[in-house]
C-alpha cells in the first residue's frame, strides 16, 4: 500500500524558525521612513510593534529559537500531517506525485495561528495588554483571537466590511475566542471616518482596515498592532511548515521538483517555500511557484516599487510588488488574496528570478477546488483553490512533457466557514474576472512620486 500520511512525533517538531535573510544572494532593499526617505530604524516602529518582534523583523540570523511556551501551543495541532493526494493524482492521470501540508488542521482551520501564537506571546512578555489588527475574510482575526485568549491579551479586529457581511461565522469564532470585531471602514478612527465621508457604501479593503487598526493601536501605550502576513517576522514564523515538510519528505526519501503555495500577502507560500529556496540558492534544482488571483495580480502584473502597506499612508515604504496602496479589489470570494501588495521577501525572490508567479481566474480555481473535494474529501478554502489550480496546470504540463514530477504544496486551510463562496460558484453566480490594464494604470498613479528601489 502507498503511504498517504507522513506524520512526525510531537518530539520531532522543529525547535527553530528559518530566516532566509541569512542566505539571500543579494540583500533586500530596506523599508523607508515615509517622512525622511531614509531606512527605518527600530525606534520608528516602536509605537506599532513590541521591540522583540522588531528585532526579529530586522534580524539576519539564520536560525531563531522557537520559545518553549510557543512550542507548547503549537503542539495542540502541530506537527501537521504531510499527505499524499493519491485520489487526486488518479483523477489527473498525469505522471505526478502530489504531497501537501495540511494546515487546515489548526483550530481556526488555516496556517495563520503559526504566527498569531508567537506574536501574542512576544507582545505578552513585552508587557502589552491589547492587540489591534485587521482581517479580510476573517481567518487572521479568528487566529489572533484564539492566540490572544491563550496568552491572556485583549484583541480588537477591524474586519473588511464586505467580508463582515458575507461571512458571519468567522465573526462568531472571533467572539467565541473573546475578540472584538468591528466592520471597517468604521467611525472609530479618523482613517475610517475619512473613507466613509467619501463613500458611505465603501465595501472596505485590507488597506483601509490596516489604517484603522494601526491608528487604534498607536493611540495607547499598552496596545500594539499585529499583522497576519507580509512582514519578515510573519514569514519567519511560517517556516515551521516547510521545515516540518523537509523532515517528513526525508522519512520517505522524496525530493520535490516543484514547491507551490497560494499568495495573498505571501505568508503560507513563504512558509512552505523558504526552506526549499535555501536549497535552491545552494544549487538544488527546484522550481518554486506562487499562485495568485487574476483579479488581484500583484506579483504577475504589479511593478516592484516602494509603496505604503495601507491606504492612509501611515506605514513605512516597503519594497514590494504592488498594485498601488489605493487599489480596492473587486469583492471576489477569495477574501484572503485581496491585498494590494506582497511580502517584500517574496517580491524580492520573484524580482531575482528565484521564485515564479502565476495567476488564476476564480472559475478555474473553484473548478479545481471542487474536483479536489470530490476526490480527496476536504473542502479547500477559496484561497487554497488557487494553488490547487496551479497543481492541475503543473500536472498537465508534466503529462505533455512526459516527465515525472513530485509536487509539494501548502494546503493553507479548509473552506468550511467559506461555503457562501461555493454557493456562488455552484449556482453559476461567479464570473471570470481579470483586472484591466486601465484599472492597474489608475491604481499605480498613486505611487508615481514615491522613491524608487
Ligand atoms: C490568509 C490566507 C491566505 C493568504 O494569506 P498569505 O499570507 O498569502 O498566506 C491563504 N489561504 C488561507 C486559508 C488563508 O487564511
Amino acid at each position: 500500500m502507498e503511504q498517504r500520511k507522513i506524520v512526525l512525533a510531537d518530539s520531532e517538531i522543529p525547535r527553530q524558525w528559518y530566516n532566509i535573510q541569512a542566505d539571500l544572494p543579494k540583500p533586500m532593499c530596506p523599508p523607508l521612513h515615509p517622512g525622511t526617505g531614509k531606512p527605518v530604524n527600530p525606534e520608528d516602529l516602536a509605537p506599532v510593534f513590541p521591540m522583540n518582534l522588531i528585532e526579529q523583523e530586522m534580524s539576519t540570523q539564520r536560525w531563531i529559537d522557537i520559545p518553549e511556551p510557543v512550542l507548547e501551543k503549537y503542539l495542540l495541532w502541530r506537527p501537521t500531517p504531510l499527505c499524499r493526494a493519491i485520489n487526486f493524482e488518479k483523477l489527473l492521470d498525469a505522471p505526478v506525485k502530489i504531497y501537501y501540508k495540511y494546515e487546515g488542521a489548526s483550530p481556526p482551520g488555516s496556517h495563520k495561528p503559526n504566527t498569531a501564537v508567537p506574536q501574542a506571546y512576544y507582545n505578552k512578555v513585552f508587557g502589552i495588554k491589547r492587540l489591534s489588527t485587521e482581517t479580510g475574510a476573517g481567518q487572521w482575526g479568528s487566529a489572533l483571537s484564539m492566540a490572544c485568549a491563550m496568552f491572556g491579551l485583549e484583541c480588537r479586529i477591524f474586519m473588511v466590511k464586505i467580508s463582515y457581511q458575507q461571512k458571519p461565522y468567522r465573526r462568531l469564532m472571533m467572539a467565541t475566542w473573546g475578540g472584538e470585531c468591528i466592520p471597517s471602514p468604521s467611525d472609530r478612527t479618523q482613517a475610517g471616518r475619512n473613507i466613509l465621508a467619501e463613500d458611505p457604501d465603501s465595501p472596505g479593503s485590507l488597506g483601509i482596515a490596516i489604517s484603522e487598526a494601526i491608528e487604534d493601536a498607536v493611540g495607547n501605550k499598552d496596545s500594539r498592532y499585529s499583522l497576519g502576513s507580509v512582514l519578515n517576522h510573519v514569514l519567519l514564523h511560517q517556516t515551521v511548515i516547510g521545515l516540518e515538510a523537509q523532515k517528513q519528505l526525508a522519512k520517505i526519501g522524496e525530493n520535490p521538483d516543484v514547491v507551490m503555495g497560494c499568495a495573498g500577502g505571501g505568508s503560507n507560500f513563504a512558509g512552505i517555500a523558504l526552506p526549499f529556496v535555501c536549497d535552491k540558492i545552494h544549487g538544488k534544482n527546484i522550481s518554486v511557484v506562487a499562485a495568485e488571483p487574476t483579479s488581484c495580480p500583484t506579483l504577475t502584473r504589479g511593478p516592484f516599487a516602494y509603496d505604503f502597506g495601507d491606504i492612509a499612508m501611515t506605514t513605512p515604504l516597503l519594497p514590494m510588488h504592488t498594485l498601488g496602496h489605493g487599489f480596492v479589489p473587486e469583492p471576489i470570494h477569495a477574501g484572503g488574496l485581496r491585498y494590494h501588495g506582497m511580502a517584500p521577501i517574496v517580491s524580492h525572490l520573484v524580482k531575482e528570478g528565484i521564485v515564479e508567479a502565476r495567476a488564476y481566474d476564480q472559475i478555474e480555481t473553484f473548478t479545481a477546488g471542487v474536483k479536489w473535494a470530490r476526490s480527496e474529501g476536504v473542502i479547500p478554502a477559496p484561497e487554497t483553490n488557487h494553488v490547487i489550480a496551479a497543481v492541475v496546470q503543473e500536472a498537465e504540463r508534466a503529462k505533455q512533457e512526459g516527465k515525472e514530477k513530485t509536487i509539494l504544496f501548502t494546503f493553507s486551510g479548509h473552506g468550511i466557514i467559506d461555503l457562501a463562496a461555493y454557493d456562488a460558484f455552484l449556482s453559476g453566480k461567479l464570473a471570470q474576472h481579470r483586472l484591466s490594464d486601465e484599472e492597474i494604470a489608475r491604481a499605480l498613479k498613486g505611487i508615481e512620486n514615491l522613491p524608487k528601489p
